[in-house]
């Protein structure tokens, strides 16, 4: 069988597998495989916005999952898009930038999460951002990843909008600063009207490192032990079976769903359920494949009398 040879092996190039790979080989000399199971993502829809349409039901580049029926939800399928590509869902997904609320990160770290407090990760969010309204204390300027405020405003927005303040609800210009309460418009991950994915914001800048292989259509299949040290990856290339090993470190990357169920197909998880498959145990770790929680999105739609046209908001008008 084909083996490779490597310092690090990141499986999955997704919002996160892009920057681990970009940050590993950043000194030139570190050897990293990066395995992506999905394409290369030049297909153009995935990089324009409203693209969004053309990739949330294409299975080149869309695992499309559904959950088992769901007892609370009267037993309906609910749909899963995951990405599956260079860039992972950071190339298929909505681009809108929030960060979070501050006291759910240092809730995290009060409940046993090291390193996860507010304080903790707002230098990272500042380091990877280039937003379009320049640094400030709480925003990176110079970052990898472009953010950018909505240009076309829609008067049915604004309407929308001011029914909230004249209810009371404060208007938000800025939903990263530490309070997300409030009513306004989102940033969203683009530069001048394109997708910023990781793939376009850290990968593609490392590309042209020779300590760098990228491997598409590569499918990790099973990460391959001695005792209980990771030191490599099965995959499948194109109907071809090969191997990555590790001199350092295999990373997971392969996102919420996927890097549980690899590890779970590798022997790592609750040991009678992988027994009852038929899968030989080599680590009893009963929280892996567990407590996945996920938001339930759903959408009013609603029919408009008047329909109107979107209107351009200057920048100084959305501006802090
Ligand atoms: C449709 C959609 C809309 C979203 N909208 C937003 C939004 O507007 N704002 C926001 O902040 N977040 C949004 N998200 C969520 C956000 O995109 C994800 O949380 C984030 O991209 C997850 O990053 P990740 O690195 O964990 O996984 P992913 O980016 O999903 O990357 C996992 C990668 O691993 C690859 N992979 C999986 N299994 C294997 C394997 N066995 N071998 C090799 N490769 C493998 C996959 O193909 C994929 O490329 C959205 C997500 C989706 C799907």
């Amino acid at each position: 069988m084909d083996i490779i040879e490597t310092d690090y092996l990141v499986v999955g190039a997704g919002s996160s597998g892009c920057v681990v790979a970009n940050r590993l080989s950043e000194d030139g000399r570190t050897n990293v495989v990066l395995l992506e199971a999905g394409p290369p993502d030049n297909y153009l829809w995935i990089h324009i916005p409203i693209g969004y349409a053309k990739t949330m039901f294409n299975p080149v580049y869309n695992w499309m999952f559904e959950t088992d029926p769901e007892p609370e939800m009267k037993g309906r399928k609910v749909y899963w898009p995951r990405g599956k590509t260079l860039g992972g869902s950071s190339s298929i997904n909505g681009l809108v930038y929030v960060r979070g609320q501050p006291q759910d990160y240092d809730d995290w770290q009060a409940q046993g999460c090291p390193g996860w407090s507010w304080s903790d990760v707002l230098p990272y969010f500042m380091k990877f951002e280039n937003n379009s309204r320049g640094a400030s204390e709480t925003h990176g300027g110079s970052g990898p990843v472009h953010c950018s405020d909505i240009a076309n405003k829609h008067e049915l927005m604004e309407a929308i909008i001011s029914g909230a303040n004249s209810l009371g609800v404060p208007r938000n210009v800025d939903f990263n600063n530490g309070q997300q309460e409030g009513v306004g418009y989102y940033q969203l991950f683009t530069k001048r009207g394109w997708r910023s994915s990781t793939a376009v914001a850290y990968l593609k800048p490392a590309r042209s490192r020779t300590n760098l292989q990228v491997l598409t259509h590569a499918m990790a299949t099973r990460v391959l032990f001695e005792g209980k040290k990771a030191v490599g990856v099965e995959f499948e290339q194109k109907g071809v079976r090969r191997q990555v090993r590790v001199r350092k470190e295999v990373i997971l990357s392969a996102g919420a769903i996927q890097s549980p169920q690899l590890l779970e197909c590798s022997g790592v998880g609750q040991a009678d359920r992988l027994q009852a498959l038929g899968i030989p145990v080599v680590h009893h770790l009963p929280g892996v494949g567990e407590n996945l929680q996920d938001h339930l999105q759903f959408r009013l739609l609603f029919r408009c009398k008047n329909p109107s046209q979107p209107m351009t908001i200057s920048a100084a008008r959305c501006a802090p």
